[in-house]
């Protein structure tokens, strides 16, 4: 039996699953997960869609129910705020003054959204959503009534635009740039997204920020935009983007900025460290360059690569970035990675028109070479085919053409 010390640091998707992994490679010394959070392990994805709808119960987010965690000898650790690492000693050192000793050390500490500094930020009803229980308040405010204001056209955001929406919930998104999504999509498939919103009646103002968030008794009432105009608003939800978590490890000497940077067995800077999920700026051999991305698949792929890692097998990650979203009935699923979408071309398969039954690929080309492509309701299809034209060089114009199979292409 090992007397080695394994310790995560994420009670994510990453960290719980490379947990679990350990256990499942037959590793027998010890394992800590360590989660600040008052609950096991769970998935977000479902916190701005099946959740927020009301469709999907809370238990749907967990990796596992709250046994299983001792019946595989995993020591969770909840409430439990990391602060700090001190990588010669290998010793993590805790909020509570504790610390806790590890031989092999896995960060997956995922990341926070970021704050909005305006006058009213403080105010009772302004919401961020990253856990359970900011979920819980904002599905409280919708199904108060609203009205909702939604700072940042993101994917966050959207997302509980459309859920307020379905739940006929009065929804303003305020968005400082031209589209939403537009530096993700590119201003073609950004549209969509945008006509899409405004048919399912969000008010959506565009290159519009926040100036002040204002309110009565402690309270939000409304919020003033950049263009002073004054929207109505028993809630705010601020989602404008998130930062890593990853502050203490790279103050303790970790490289990487933003997150921390692992090559591609996932293992950091320092030789006991590996790190995971939306903090991992990975080394991707497949893409030939350093990325890191803010994904579920990343988080669900890349526990168990790390904790495999950690055990000492040879193994490399070359996933591609994929992501997905749900928005009233648009199912769409993205791979691959692009660097900067104004210098691709975007070519569009099928019909993209918001009036109409939306159904299409769309394809980003640097140098007639595909970076990343999208399907939008093609179930039939779905994501391998576009994976498999990712980094292939292709004719934009048979690309674009429905008559030519993919397959041909
Ligand atoms: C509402 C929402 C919807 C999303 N929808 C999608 C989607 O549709 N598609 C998609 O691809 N991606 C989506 N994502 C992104 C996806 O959920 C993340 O990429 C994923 O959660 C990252 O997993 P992780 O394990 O790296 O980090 P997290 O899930 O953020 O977990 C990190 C954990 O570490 C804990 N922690 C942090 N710091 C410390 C510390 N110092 N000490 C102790 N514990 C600490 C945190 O509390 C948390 O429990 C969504 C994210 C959110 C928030």
């Amino acid at each position: 039996m090992s007397d080695e010390t394994y310790v995560v640091v994420g009670g994510g998707l990453a960290g719980g699953s490379a947990a679990a992994t350990l256990r499942e490679e037959g590793f027998d010394g010890a394992v800590v997960l360590v989660t600040v959070e008052d609950r096991p392990p769970y998935e977000r994805p479902v916190l701005s869609k099946g959740y927020m709808l009301g469709s999907e119960k809370e238990s749907s987010a967990y990796l596992h129910d709250s046994g299983w965690w001792s019946d595989h000898d995993i020591d969770l650790r909840t409430e439990t705020m990391v602060t700090g690492v001190r990588l010669e000693d290998r010793v993590l050192e805790l909020e509570d003054g504790g610390s806790l000793a590890y031989d092999k050390l896995l960060l997956a500490t995922g990341s926070w959204p970021r704050r909005i500094e305006v006058p009213g930020a403080d105010l009772d009803g302004v919401l961020y959503l990253r856990d359970m229980p900011e979920a819980e308040r904002i599905r409280a405010a919708i199904e108060a009534g609203g009205p909702l204001v939604i700072v940042g056209a993101g994917w966050i955001g959207l997302e509980i635009a459309a859920a307020a929406r379905t739940h006929g919930v009065a929804v303003t998104v305020l968005e400082t740039a031209t589209l939403p999504l537009q530096r993700v999509l590119g201003d073609r498939v950004a549209e969509v997204f945008a006509s899409l919103h405004r048919h399912h009646g969000v008010d959506l103002r565009l290159g519009s920020g926040v100036a002040q968030i204002r309110g009565d008794g402690g309270s939000v009432t409304s919020v003033v935009t950049s263009e002073g105009e004054e929207v109505p608003a028993a809630a705010v939800v601020v989602a404008i983007g998130a930062a890593p978590q990853s502050d203490w490890g790279q103050a303790a000497g970790l490289s990487g900025d933003p997150g921390i940077d692992t090559d591609a067995s996932l293992r950091t800077s320092d030789v006991a460290v590996w790190a995971a999920g939306d903090i991992a700026a990975v080394d991707n051999p497949r893409l030939g360059r350093r990325v890191r991305v803010e994904h579920w698949a990343m988080a669900h792929d890349s526990g168990p690569v790390a904790a495999r890692s950690m055990l000492g097998q040879d193994v490399t990650f070359d996933k591609l970035p994929f992501f997905f979203t749900d928005q009233y009935d648009l199912g769409m699923e993205y791979v691959g990675h692009v660097e900067d979408v104004d210098e691709t071309e975007v070519v569009v398969r099928g019909d993209a028109d918001p009036a109409g039954p939306l159904a299409f690929q769309a394809f980003w080309l640097r140098d007639e070479v595909v970076q990343a492509a999208m399907h939008v309701n093609m179930w039939d299809d779905g994501v391998d085919p576009l994976e498999a034209l990712v980094g292939r060089r292709v004719d934009a114009g048979r690309l674009g053409d429905r008559g030519v199979p993919l397959a041909d292409l």
